[in-house]
């Protein structure tokens, strides 16, 4: 079964400092790299990490401030450099086109392979592959910013072992086909159907990344029922009107948006660089939702499956 790991690449907001970076996470399943925003210095940050870039399946940007797309253009002339080959999904919110379209006249960008580059501007499913999906939901900051969630496809319910033997299907391939969802007829010309032996369907893992915004329903959206919500975190409990004039969040305000949207497990990001430490973020989150994180850059996640 695959497994999801969450490495932060930079957890810091406006400009990058030595001992912390600005936004990137990365996001590995099955030896696939999903990169959310890329700050200035995210691919050095990736190099020090103890993760290799893989296959990079994605990149999704959220908005268009400097301390989340700063380090694209460099990353993408070292994915030519390594002379990547498959064409890459870039998504952004409008402005993508142009951005690029000026970068290549000016011959900054010259990538070796083809980016295949998708303006966001409607809430809904905006990518999708081999058994996950990528949904994006409008948050709100100073400029259009889109927050988005990685989905996995719904797993097939377990499967009734003593069930299938007391209808009498016989161990065997017979097992399997059933497991993958396909009808069988046994030898007495009985139909057994794979909702005879198997239960509910299992949801697969969700991550929610929120960053940046103020409290909106965009987020709740994001992070309803999500595994894990990653959301930003740009200043202290307390200081929430002044958050909410420059677009964004408190630490409280992240907790809020999971438990208001029943996450699981929440991981704050985004600090103001003010503050060194994250030990007050976490304090103030965790008097409101219990299971929260503080990123440091590297900090790596292994999202849990929650078995029933
Ligand atoms: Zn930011
Ligand atoms: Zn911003």
């Amino acid at each position: 079964m695959s497994s999801v790991k969450l490495v932060f690449l930079g957890t810091g907001s406006g400009k990058p400092l030595p001992s912390r970076g600005v936004s990137s996470v990365a996001l590995f399943r099955d030896g696939q790299m999903f990169m959310f925003d890329c700050g200035e210095g995210t691919q050095v940050q990736l190099a020090k990490s103890s993760m290799r870039p893989g296959t990079l399946e994605a990149i999704l940007l959220t908005h268009f401030h400097g301390d989340h797309i700063n380090g694209l253009p460099g990353l993408l002339g070292t994915l030519t450099l390594n002379q990547r080959q498959g064409a890459l999904p870039l998504l952004a919110p409008k402005g993508l086109k142009q951005w690029f379209k000026t970068l290549r006249q000016v011959g900054i960008l010259n990538t070796g392979f083809t980016m295949e580059l998708q303006e966001v501007g409607k809430a809904g499913v905006v990518l999708q592959g081999d058994g996950w999906h990528i949904e994006a939901h409008k948050l709100k900051h100073r400029v259009p910013c889109w927050g988005y969630a990685f989905v996995e496809n719904a797993r097939p319910g377990r499967f009734d072992l003593e069930r299938a033997k007391a209808l009498g299907v016989p161990p065997g391939p017979m097992f399997g086909k059933l497991q993958r969802g396909e009808s069988i007829v046994l030898e007495d010309g009985k139909t057994i159907s794979p909702d005879d032996v198997l239960g509910p369907s299992r949801p697969g893992l969700k991550i929610a990344y929120c960053c940046d915004t103020v409290p909106c329903e965009g987020a709740i959206e994001l992070a309803r029922d999500a595994d894990v919500l990653i959301h930003e975190s740009t200043y202290l409990a307390g200081e929430e009107k002044m958050a909410h004039k420059r677009g964004h969040s408190t630490c409280a305000d992240a907790a809020r948006c999971a438990k208001e949207a029943n996450a699981h497990a929440l991981i704050l990001t985004h600090f103001s660089q003010k503050h060194p430490h994250v030990g007050p973020f976490v304090e103030g989150a965790k008097a409101i939702f219990e299971n929260t994180y503080a990123a440091n850059d590297f900090f790596e996640f292994e999202v849990q499956r929650r078995e029933s």
